[in-house]
């Protein structure tokens, strides 16, 4: 996996959209939907939903056996303890044992396997090489991979980097892997002009002729 080319682009349900990249390809994947509250954030209806977004890269997994029903709700349980496990990473608080054990049951299962192939319409030449998976390819698979990019992460390097959007009202998380280590918010053009612009007004209010 390429970890430059995280992100993807997140609905709002009352409209508009913007990109938002985790940093990784299990958080993103994090923030396809939940349970609860964020349940109108949901993305993953169908078994083909699932399938859909595992295909877009930077995973690129092509399912070559149909996403099942209980792929999916085992995905959505994944999901959600992607998701606890990060908030309680980025909160220095306790991993909570039972979302842990889902993914370290997810990450059980075979992972994708890649292999190298021709890129489409070439040969073995210079620069005509490309990563794919081995088929039969399945979701199954897909999931156990990124349950294992999660181990990583939180027993690696980036484990420290787990953090939430410093915005009050956003429960958007990420792993920050930026050299500097220094990003505040889920994406610039949403948490982080909202704030520029309220310390701007904060500024403006405090100055003695009243802004
Ligand atoms: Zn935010």
């Amino acid at each position: 996996m390429r970890a430059s080319a995280t992100g993807r682009t997140l609905h709002d349900p009352k409209g508009g959209s913007f990109w938002f990249d985790a940093g990784a390809v299990c958080l993103d994947f994090a923030h396809t939907g939940g349970e609860g509250r964020y349940a109108v954030f949901e993305t993953l209806h169908e078994p083909a939903d699932l399938g859909e977004w595992l295909a877009e890269p930077p995973l690129a997994a092509v399912m070559t056996v149909p996403v099942t029903a209980r792929e999916l709700s085992a995905a959505k349980a994944l999901r959600q303890a992607i998701w606890d496990v990060a908030h309680a990473q980025a909160a220095r608080r306790a991993l909570p044992a039972g979302a842990v054990a889902t993914i370290n049951r997810a990450a059980a299962a075979a992972p994708l396997v890649p292999e190298l192939v021709p890129k489409p319409g070439r040969e073995f030449v210079a620069g005509g090489t490309t990563a794919g998976w081995v088929p039969p390819v399945r979701a199954t698979q897909a999931l156990s991979t990124l349950a294992r990019e999660m181990i990583e992460l939180l027993s690696g390097p980036l484990a420290e980097r787990f953090r939430e959007c410093a915005s009050d009202d956003c429960p958007l998380v990420f792993v920050d892997s930026s050299r500097p280590g220094a990003r505040r918010w889920c994406a610039m053009e949403r948490c982080g002009n909202r704030h520029k612009l309220r310390a701007h007004r904060a500024r403006r209010s405090t100055e003695p002729d009243g802004g």
